[in-house]
């Protein structure tokens, strides 16, 4: 008998203790056989797919690896999808046995769902431990919490590459639970693990016609969001495409149908002179650089009180040396690739002006030939000097006065996202003063500031961070339902 991997009877799946060998093995056992599988993905859909060219996917840490292929979904699929879309009628209780059941498969297939998310994604296996149990919250806190609601309809649900297990599973459970039919378009660069995830699901009971797949790029999603016989969208992406779609879906659809839209953040992290250090850049290094920064919840920008700020980067820098980075299939990989050669293009471009105008602090070389970019600190005067998200390893980081710490968080919420924010200090009084202030969804006080656990910790920002209501939270749901019908008359 294996080790014990996982406590069912928990609300929330206990995932794998990686420093227990015996763990590791079994996870090494288990994904060992799909080291070189080739997976194929293409549209899922409760009719005839028309047939499509197959496009390789791609291995983000290794050219040479192709993890499958794909068939993009054509506009005659997009077509056939909206046509047979049929909301999921079963009562309530069978809805929820069967995501219970969907998470019990995805919880018995953990090593193929390792694989291809390191092999597609280039996620350590610290990450996809965490893809795999956010995906099984998601489906356990939705199938629990079921509201006493109509479906709003057909659902359109539109998911990013970091999460790609995560964040699909959360919208089309949440979509599902509630009795809706979905259209799931995941990301370009991901629709192996989506692919495989819709079988799966299907397999636990979900009907073809109420859960279809439509693999592409943002041109299935502009058809899809442009339908006047849909009824709500789930977005996670760039700030930039949710405000295209909700152009869109004014345009088009019927006034009031619900976009849930959770995109970027400019995130800060204050550390004052009274933080204990060790923790500060242990929190650091994790809400910055893990997941080589492409979290939407990443630490972006450290303001450091300048009384501790000399010491407290000679930690850090210290610290960001001893990262592995490299291949995620390998277990002390601490760092994998960025998505794709555009993702490198874009962060390397940053990091040259940094260094031409001599603002760049530290950078760590990179040997591999995938896609991947060092992990960096550049120094700059404040938050306001970022114009956009840089949605990788690279550490902005700003020294501080005390007495400026107003304005440093008047200058945080002047960025106008609000996703995640962080504070290190021991002054009671300041966690207070600071946390009522700053305009954030999650904020975290003395830890890091990235993985948001469901159920506990709802996860959604404000203002160009996201529409809400927060994902794994008691609100998410409802907007996922038709609005009250009011009877009128006495
Ligand atoms: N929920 C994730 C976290 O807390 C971030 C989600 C995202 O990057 O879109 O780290």
């Amino acid at each position: 008998k294996g080790p014990e991997l996982f406590q069912p009877e928990r609300p929330n799946s206990k995932g794998f203790d990686l420093a227990h060998t015996p763990t590791l093995d079994a996870i090494e056992a288990a994904r060992g056989p799909f080291a070189r599988h080739s997976w194929q993905a293409g549209p899922l859909l409760a009719g005839t797919a028309a047939p499509q060219d197959e496009e390789p996917v791609a291995n983000p840490a290794r050219p040479t690896d192709s993890p499958g292929t794909v068939a993009i979904a054509s506009a005659a699929d997009a077509e056939t999808a909206l046509g047979a879309a049929t909301p999921w009628k079963a009562p309530a209780a069978e809805r929820a046995a069967a995501l219970n059941r969907a998470a019990d498969l995805y919880e018995a297939h953990y090593g193929e769902l390792f694989a291809i998310i390191a092999r597609e994604a280039g996620k350590s296996l610290p990450d996809c431990v965490a893809e795999l149990r956010e995906a099984v919250d998601f489906l356990r806190y939705y199938a629990a919490n079921i509201p006493d609601a109509r479906p709003a309809g057909v659902f359109i649900c539109i998911s990013p590459w970091n999460f790609p297990l995560a964040i699909f599973t959360g919208q089309i459970s949440a979509a599902l639970a509630t009795g809706n039919a979905v259209l799931a378009k995941p990301a370009p660069q991901t629709p192996l693990i989506a692919h495989r995830a819709v079988e799966l699901l299907h397999e636990a009971g979900v009907p073809r016609d109420a859960l279809q797949l439509l693999p592409g790029g943002p041109e299935v999603g502009a058809m899809l969001t442009s339908d006047p016989r849909v009824c709500g969208v789930a977005f996670t992406g760039s700030t930039a495409t949710a405000l295209k779609i909700r152009a869109s879906m004014a345009d088009n659809l019927a006034p009031g149908t619900p976009l849930i839209a959770e995109t970027g953040g400019l995130n800060a992290m204050i550390v004052d002179s009274t933080a204990l250090p060790e923790q500060a850049v242990e929190a650091i290094v994790e809400s910055a650089f893990q997941s080589a920064g492409q979290r939407c919840s990443a630490l972006r920008c450290l303001y450091v009180q300048d009384d501790i700020a000399d010491d407290l980067l000679t930690m850090l820098k210290g610290a960001m040396d001893a990262l592995q980075i490299g291949d995620p299939w390998h277990l002390s990989t601490d760092c994998g690739p960025v998505i794709d050669a555009e993702a490198r293009r874009g962060i390397a471009d940053h990091v040259a002006r940094a260094r031409a105008e001599g603002r760049l602090l530290k950078e760590l070389p990179t040997t591999t030939d995938g896609t991947f970019a060092a992990p960096a600190l550049i120094q700059i005067d404040g938050i306001a000097a970022l114009e956009r998200e840089v949605f990788g390893p690279i550490l902005h980081v700003v020294r501080f006065k005390s007495a400026d710490l107003d304005r440093v968080i008047g200058d945080i919420n002047a960025t106008g996202y609000g996703l995640t924010f962080g504070l290190q200090t021991r002054i009671d009084d300041r966690v207070q003063h600071v946390t009522d202030a700053v305009h954030a969804g999650n904020i975290y006080v003395n830890r890091n500031q990235i993985g948001a656990i469901v159920g506990s910790q709802p996860f959604g920002g404000e203002g160009l961070s996201g529409t809400g209501p927060k994902a794994g939270g008691p609100n998410y749901m409802a907007r996922f339902c038709a609005p009250d019908r009011q009877t009128a008359g006495g």
